[in-house]
């Protein structure tokens, strides 16, 4: 199974991906729309069971697909279902070809990608011999990861503990970009509660949690260092029920970014002082949330980097290394000192923008390098090949 032979493979399936992709982004999966994630996932798993895997779950509502290849350790891929587009999207933005583009909700993110794995996956997997070595594929699908996986992290943790290795199926980045580092992501809430009264009636009875709260929307933000990467967002204030009403509540949603755990801990803890100071006794104040993705060490990459730059110069691919500051699940395995990289799919435009868009080519060029990526870690990990595996959580419990 050589490197070209893969490549044409992938690309002789272009159309048929094409076919699946748009059939994935004309059901609207927006993470709270229950009923079109579990569509996605049962029209997932159906092109999963086609390729042989078998189906277990649902898991925290979503699915566990395995792969059975032979003896050794476990490959893990994640994927979700859900995306960050409201029902009623689809209809209004259905997917469409343009110059050498595809484009429509989701599209990247990540529809273009589960259907791309799919399709690597089967092809390493028609060479048995290319898959010796790997005990198991199996791909999770998530169906909260758009807003954190919150239910989900147990899940995902759970099984990267048991796996060799992971692949996050996130999209590949413009000009070939794959994924080695993610910084924190912290989900902060800010809730204030006062007293309420009449402005005029009761004068000086009441105690506004908008007036405590709104001189912290500076003071938080001013806590961010963006040349270290450390951001610091009010994205939501709410507060108050009616004009002439003192308010009683008002609560404000923070997002932190951080490159490292070490400066996530120091502005939870700025953050924290901050939150405090703004107890005035009148108005309590209290902080709520935390790290809901923890940083993903470059060190988790290294090893599959490597592979990943051997497989693309055999297939004659650029690929660059990127640091994201978003969090991904991947992140979860990577924390966790599992042996992850991530944005492994098509090379996605405006992801999570109304011009959110892939290119139509690298459908074939990135299902190529993961193909191949596949084979090399079977050929690394296969028994009696003792140098190789030294690396990679070999050992890991079924
Ligand atoms: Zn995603």
């Amino acid at each position: 199974l050589t490197a070209a032979h893969l490549h044409k493979q992938l690309r002789d399936q272009i159309p048929a991906m094409l076919a699946d992709i748009e059939r994935l982004v004309r059901i609207d999966s927006g993470t709270a729309d229950r009923a079109g994630v579990a569509r996605v996932i049962e029209a997932v798993g159906a092109r999963l069971t086609d390729h042989g895997f078998a189906l277990s779950g649902p898991a925290s509502g979503g699915l566990q697909a395995t792969l059975r290849c032979g003896e050794g350790p476990r490959l893990l891929l994640l994927g979700h279902a859900d995306t960050v587009w409201p029902a009623g999207t689809a209809a209004q933005w259905p997917p469409r070809q343009a110059h050498g583009m595809l484009s429509g909700p989701g599209v990247g993110d990540m529809k273009g990608c589960l259907v791309m794995a799919i399709h690597a996956i089967a092809a390493a997997a028609a060479d048995p011999d290319a898959t010796h070595g790997i005990g198991e594929i199996e791909l999770l699908l998530v169906a909260d990861e758009e807003q954190g996986s919150v239910a989900s992290r147990g899940w995902i943790e759970q099984r990267a503990r048991r796996a060799g290795a992971c692949f996050g199926l996130e999209a590949g980045w413009p000009g070939g970009g794959i994924v080695v580092a993610r910084g924190a992501v912290g989900s902060l809430r800010v809730v204030a509660r006062g007293v309420s009264a009449h402005c005029a009636g009761h004068e000086g009875e009441g105690a506004s949690a908008v007036a405590t709260l709104a001189p912290l929307v500076n003071r938080l933000e001013s806590l961010s260092d963006r040349p270290s990467g450390a951001i610091v967002t009010v994205g939501t204030f709410h507060g108050g029920v009616a004009r002439q009403v003192v308010p009683d509540h008002a609560e404000l949603q923070l997002d932190l970014r951080a490159p490292d755990e070490a400066t996530a801990d120091r502005m939870l803890e700025a953050i924290a002082t901050v939150v405090a100071q703004a107890n005035d006794g009148a108005v309590q104040v209290e902080l709520h949330g935390g790290i809901t993705r923890p940083p993903f060490p470059r060190e988790a990459s290294a090893a599959l980097h490597d592979l990943a730059n051997d497989c693309a110069r055999e297939l004659g691919l650029e690929i660059q290394p990127i640091a994201s500051r978003g969090g991904s699940d991947a992140s979860f395995a990577a924390a966790l000192g599992i042996p992850t990289l991530d944005g492994l799919g098509p090379i996605c435009h405006d992801s999570c923008a109304r011009g959110e868009r892939i290119e139509i080519a690298s459908l074939a060029d990135r299902g190529a390098l993961m193909a191949c990526m596949i084979a090399r870690l079977a050929q690394q990990w296969r028994v009696g090949d003792a140098q190789a595996r030294a690396w990679g959580n070999v050992d890991a419990p079924a």
